[in-house]
């Protein structure tokens, strides 16, 4: 551990599109408060620079992926990685918010003291461990382990020839020209890679448990870019992205009363698709309705047009165990393989996987109830950037970042040190996410819960935040604030203010 303690007023643990944002807010409403970004890897744009499996995308809009104060101005709504990727870097260059960076900074561990009002907080570094403290730790650090994804287990798997991939750590050697695939999954990863993959490889064959509901959209959206042309930049992106962001309230709010007919008419989408001989029912009728789990997109029908065209195919069968030349399914049918892509999803993990310890005791977290969905019950000082589920991540961070630097700014104001959501048992306890999605099912011992009733209530849902975190009051006899005992101020010696 090294000697001295570099101090900020706030540190954001991750550069992605999430830590990125929280700089510039940072910077533009709390602009005397030091700063600085924590970043385990070695790179800006987190998912968006991980993530490289061939055609790598959003599946939400960008108008409303994007930040609410830097337009999206490419022709693709639906945008590819590298596109992504671009537009978070380019937000850091014109912001400043680079050299703020300490990259190959993998935050371990937390540790509040009310005593001093500040977190120490512990990162590798280059191989040995690095200490910060900060009045206000702001998680940007997404939610989900980088250290590897999800890979259930097969029999038979070692015995397979060919090679076996996961998406997250996408091989650049991996050459499937000609190759058959079967990608093992039928989540957003699988759809995306399918045709990509399908343009080069002998034949690629979706192997799915159960189907997902697939919805195609125009890559482009025509009247966003008509409105570009015609309109100044930013205001044609605020109309495109509040028409966007109504047409998915109301999308969402449809699929959660009528259920039966959402789910009609997105089959129906499907069955005009693939034409009156493909088997819907079995391949894209999925057992649950709409919005239990996330819709996947497509981007111009590139799905169904590479399993029309024969060059990809849909299986949907449970595997039994992997041979030397592909896989065995339950059905008794046989899947040849050279190379198996296992889409097989995420691991969940909450604030980069970090140890939070408050005041000398361990938390744990998934006993914790979220507050405003993103500060922690009995957690000091700390927020998490975490996106809406039925809608695009961005919306629901740059309201988190909007408020927190509204609670810093009123802290500062009245002289307060400490801001604490005070747990309330009497508040019955909900699941954080209601997806039925497996990667949720699986985390949720690593998840904290949500209450039933505001502020612990999560709305997933963007017009009712941006009135509460814009507008609601601050001090809401949930959040309690305090100051400091006077004694700490000469309590910490060895720590040296930054900038
Ligand atoms: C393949 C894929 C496609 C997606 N598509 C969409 C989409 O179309 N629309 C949508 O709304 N959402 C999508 N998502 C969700 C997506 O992750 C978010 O949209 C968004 O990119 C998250 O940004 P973030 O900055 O919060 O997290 P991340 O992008 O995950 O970035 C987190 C950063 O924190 C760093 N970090 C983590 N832990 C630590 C630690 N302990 N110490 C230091 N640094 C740490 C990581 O290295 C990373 O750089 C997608 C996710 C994936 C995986």
């Amino acid at each position: 551990m090294q000697g001295s303690v570099e101090h900020f007023d706030v540190i954001i643990v991750g550069a992605g599109l999430s830590g990125i944002g929280a700089a510039f807010h940072l910077k533009r409403d709390c602009p005397s408060k030091s700063y600085a970004i924590l970043e385990g890897r070695d790179a800006i744009g987190g998912t968006w620079d991980l993530f490289r499996y061939p055609g790598i995308r959003s599946d939400s809009d960008m108008y409303t992926l994007g930040y609410n104060f830097k337009p999206w101005r490419e022709a693709k709504a639906i945008a590819d990685g590298p596109s992504i990727r671009k537009y978070v870097r380019d937000t850091a260059a014109e912001n400043a918010i680079e050299q703020k960076i300490r990259f190959h900074t993998l935050v371990k561990r937390a540790s509040w003291s009310s005593a001093d009002a500040l977190w120490t907080v512990e990162a590798e570094q280059g191989g040995s461990m690095v200490r910060y403290t900060c009045n206000f730790l702001f998680m940007c650090s997404g939610y989900y382990a980088y250290s590897g994804g999800y890979d259930p287990h097969w029999d038979g798997r070692e015995t397979f020839k060919g090679r076996i991939v996961h998406p997250q750590f996408w091989p650049e050697d991996l050459d499937y020209r000609g190759k058959k695939v079967v990608v093992i999954g039928s989540g957003a990863t699988a759809v995306t890679v399918v045709p990509e993959m399908a343009k080069d490889a002998s034949h690629v064959t979706m192997l799915q448990r159960s189907p997902t509901y697939v919805v195609s959209r125009p890559a482009e959206d025509a009247s966003a870019n008509w409105l570009r042309e015609k309109l100044p930049a930013m205001l044609a992106y605020q109309i495109t992205r509040w028409r966007n962001v109504l047409f998915g309230m109301f999308f969402f709010n449809l699929a959660r009363k009528r259920p039966e007919r959402v789910k009609k008419q997105l089959i129906d989408m499907v069955k005009q698709e693939l034409g009156p001989d493909y088997d819907v029912g079995t391949h894209f009728t999925p057992r649950y309705n709409p919005w239990d789990q996330r819709l996947c997109l497509v981007p111009d029908s590139d799905l169904f047009k590479a399993i029309k065209e024969g060059r990809a195919s849909v299986v949907t069968d449970t595997i039994e165990r992997f041979t030397e030349t592909g896989i065995k399914l339950q059905s008794g049918q046989e899947l040849e393989a050279d190379i198996v892509v296992t889409a097989t999803g995420l691991k969940l993990e909450m604030l980069g996987g970090m140890q939070v310890v408050v005041d000398g005791v361990q938390k744990n977290m998934a006993l914790a109830m979220s507050y405003k969905g993103m500060m922690y019950s009995d957690v000091p000082n700390l927020a998490s950037a975490f996106g809406y589920t039925n809608a695009s991540w961005t919306l629901k961070c740059d309201l988190t970042c909007e408020y927190v630097c509204r609670l810093i700014n009123h802290m500062q104001r009245h002289g307060y040190d400490q801001a604490t959501p005070k747990s309330d048992p009497s508040v019955a306890e909900l699941p954080w996410l209601d997806f039925s999605s497996g990667y949720v099912q699986r985390a949720k011992d690593v998840l904290p819960k949500q209450g039933v009733v505001k502020p612990w209530r999560l709305y997933q849902n963007y017009a009712l935040d941006m009135l509460t975190l814009r507008m609601g009051r601050i001090e809401d006899g949930t959040l309690k604030f305090a100051k400091k005992p006077a004694a700490a101020n000469t309590n910490r010696p060895e720590a040296i203010a930054a900038e």
